[in-house]
């Protein structure tokens, strides 16, 4: 199985609808422990991206992901914009110019991005940020061998995603807005860590909803 250009389209483009539907909930999740922006901004940045898509030449998935990733960058002004825009900018790079990705280049690419969005925001594990919902996933995907078909391995990562995200619900935050309420962030789920298990639900319906 090879993972095309056109994959990662229908993905952006079906992250964009999901955002858009979870915006509110992810503004009022922001709301409660920072500032009430995190789904506007998200809606915004992949609007933004939405809007570039038809005019990027077809065959590279990593030309795709890259110029996602410089979209989000340049409209969205809050901390997920850089981050997001890193994810998808590092996946990018480590894709390169393959016209055909193999699912363990697609994985690597993945952690690739993980790697850019913790040394970007300086996030170490537990410090209740989106980190904390994308390493499990990525972790997910990288020990689902061949044997385990493409779909399961997704299901598992977007699982793993909502496991990470509800388990730092409970603790302080170290990073991000979040951080300046010290205790009184406990107890709240993380806006970032929310739009990436959404993320990784939306990679999981891109490709369950071609079989
Ligand atoms: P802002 O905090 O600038 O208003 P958003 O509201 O769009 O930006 O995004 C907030 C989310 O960004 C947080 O819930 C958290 O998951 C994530 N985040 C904030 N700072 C960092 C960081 N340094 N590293 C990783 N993720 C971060
Ligand atoms: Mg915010």
């Amino acid at each position: 199985m090879t993972i095309t250009a056109e994959d990662m389209r229908r993905f952006l483009m079906l992250f964009a609808t999901n955002v858009a539907e979870q915006r509110e909930e992810l503004t009022r999740l922001d709301s409660a422990i920072g500032d009430g922006d995190h789904g506007i901004n998200m809606d915004r940045g992949m609007k933004a991206v939405l809007e570039v898509l038809p005019g990027i030449d077809g065959s590279e998935a990593g030309t795709l992901l890259k110029q996602a990733g410089l979209r989000l960058v340049s409209t969205v002004g809050g901390a997920s914009g850089p981050l997001y825009g890193t994810f998808f900018l590092r996946m990018g790079t480590a894709l390169g110019d393959a016209t055909e990705v193999s699912r363990a280049q697609f994985v690597a690419a993945l952690r690739a991005g993980l790697e850019g969005v913790a040394a970007r925001g300086k996030a170490q594990p537990d410090d209740k940020t989106m980190v904390d919902a994308m390493t499990p996933a990525v972790e997910a995907l990288e020990s689902a061998d061949d044997s385990i078909d493409w779909a399961e391995a997704l299901t598992r990562a977007a699982d793993a995603a909502v496991t990470g995200r509800d388990r730092v619900t409970p603790l302080v935050a170290r990073k991000g807005r979040a951080s300046y309420l010290g205790e009184r962030a406990a107890g709240h789920q993380d806006p970032g860590a929310t739009s990436t298990a959404l993320l990784f639900a939306t990679l999981r319906d891109t490709f369950i909803d071609q079989a």
